[in-house]
């Protein structure tokens, strides 16, 4: 009511904590949850963010915002690797607690409304949970990835045991039988840091994981079905629900993009016939050498298709600016668009957009399914391995582009999804699972559910 009117005060609102890992794959999901947890649930929300890959208060104004400091150290924040970062800034704050401690209780106290139910994290901040249980605050995780990838996060010590993992050479075709369909070569690894290091990571995941009320994950049941259910008899939490894809169940962007979306890319694709267009893009780390970049570049011109491609600062090794090879902008001319950043969501669900290039996180793969669009998969480490997998071999919706980078191979890898009857039926596919989606995420269906539970249970604390 207006000023003075006597009316009744609105019914406390319940407050919920969220606190993202500072990279772009795992702010969005954790931004487009706290969305919905805010519009449905009607939740307040606060946000818990570093200095390092800081977000923009003034992007949220829904949102309350509070800082942390992180304690990861210039070079380390200057080279941005993520293994490096995700431990430099869990050793920082297990050092100083207090800092965390600061940051939460600010983040409690200046509460007037009915006080904070609980705290959402990354499943990278253990070292926040660890401050959160010390003062009685309920965790919940936020899993980025997939369903898969939690049970091999589960399964590492195993893995180790059984002598699949450190993976060698001769062995990475071999097949993982207690992790189908999963070889030797899919299983999680990083080519940037050292096993150990990924071990280390990848333990504390566990402990974070085990260790809290209950996990959402950023999948929907009908995408995985046989994974969530060995999930669900593996881990022993109140809840474990999955409310993916959280782009498509928040309404709005998620407003939390790191670097400048180009718009103007939109227009662009106004202009070319349905389905005509190869999206590529490798998302926020991945890098290739100067070579690689010559023949993707190369291999789009010479595909003939119409192409939007992402040429991010860093796509190439340490390289704040990459230039365009000499002629390629002549080459291209009115059939491919090269950009810095894309409104990816956006792109993929646009019309025109009939493929995609992608180094398949799990964030592009889902976005991708979402829209029903098939991919070219030329994943890299971590878990985009396993996605490639499941695309190719389980959802069929996609295919790997092997080996060295080579402009002939990309070529005719283009002309296979785009032109050839194998691409239509990769096509046809992607429709089945993007009505799937459509599916999960009507009133009724799996997400939507989900997402009504969690909020339940966090009115229920
Ligand atoms: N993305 C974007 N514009 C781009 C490329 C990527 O907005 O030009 C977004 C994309 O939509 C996705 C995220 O960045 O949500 C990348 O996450 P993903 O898990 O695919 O890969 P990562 O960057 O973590 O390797």
């Amino acid at each position: 009511g207006g000023d003075g009117d006597g009316g009744e005060k609105p019914p406390p609102q319940r407050r919920v904590l969220v606190f993202p890992l500072p990279f772009q794959g795992h702010i969005d999901p954790m931004m487009h949850l706290a969305g919905v947890l805010h519009a449905r649930g009607g939740l307040a929300i606060t946000v818990l963010h570093t200095r390092f890959n800081a977000l923009d208060p003034a992007l949220h104004p829904e949102f309350r915002f509070v800082p942390v400091p992180d304690g990861v150290p210039a070079d380390v924040a200057a080279a941005g690797k993520i293994i490096d970062v995700i431990l430099a800034m869990n050793a920082a704050m297990e050092a100083s607690p207090a800092a965390v401690r600061g940051a939460l209780a600010s983040a409690l106290t200046e509460d007037e409304d009915g006080g904070a139910a609980c705290l959402v994290i990354d499943a990278n901040l253990l070292a926040v949970q660890k401050v959160a249980a010390e003062i009685g605050l309920p965790t919940v995780v936020l899993r980025t990835g997939s369903a898969a990838c939690l049970r091999c996060f589960l399964a590492y010590p195993m893995l180790h045991e059984k002598g699949y993992l450190p993976s060698q050479e001769s062995q990475l075709y071999m097949p993982v039988p207690e992790l189908p369909p999963l070889r030797v070569r899919d299983l999680f690894q990083t080519k940037i840091s050292g096993h150990e290091m990924l071990c280390e990571v990848i333990a504390r995941i566990n402990e974070t994981v085990t260790n809290s009320s209950g996990v959402v994950i950023n999948t929907f049941e009908a995408l995985e079905p046989t994974e969530l259910e060995k999930l669900r008899g593996e881990l022993h939490l109140p809840f474990f629900l999955t409310a993916g894809p959280l782009h498509k169940l928040s309404s709005k962007n998620s407003g939390s993009s790191l670097l400048h979306q180009d718009k103007g890319c939109i227009d662009w694709l106004d202009t070319q016939p349905p389905g005509s267009v190869l999206y590529v893009s490798f998302g926020s780390l991945a890098a290739m050498d100067s070579g690689e970049f010559l023949e993707v570049a190369w291999g789009l011109a010479n595909s003939g298709h119409p192409f939007l491609w992402v040429v991010r600062p860093k796509l190439v090794q340490d390289c704040d600016s990459v230039a365009l090879p000499e002629g390629f902008e002549d080459a291209i001319k009115g059939r491919g668009m090269v950009i810095q950043w894309a409104p990816q969501q956006e792109v993929l669900a646009h019309r025109a957009v009939g493929g995609f290039w992608t180094h398949n996180g799990w964030n592009s793969t889902l976005e991708s399914i979402a829209e029903g669009v098939p991919m070219i998969c030329r994943p890299n480490a971590v878990d985009q391995m396993m996605n490639t997998r499941y695309v190719e071999n389980v959802w069929g919706v996609g295919f790997e582009l092997h080996g060295e980078l080579e402009r002939g191979k990309i070529q005719n890898a283009v002309t296979r999804l785009m032109d050839e009857r194998e691409g239509a039926e990769m096509r046809e596919r992607a429709e089945v699972l993007r009505r799937k989606v459509a599916e999960c995420l009507e009133s009724s269906g799996s997400s939507q559910v989900a997402v009504d539970k969690f909020v339940s249970y966090i009115l229920s604390l």
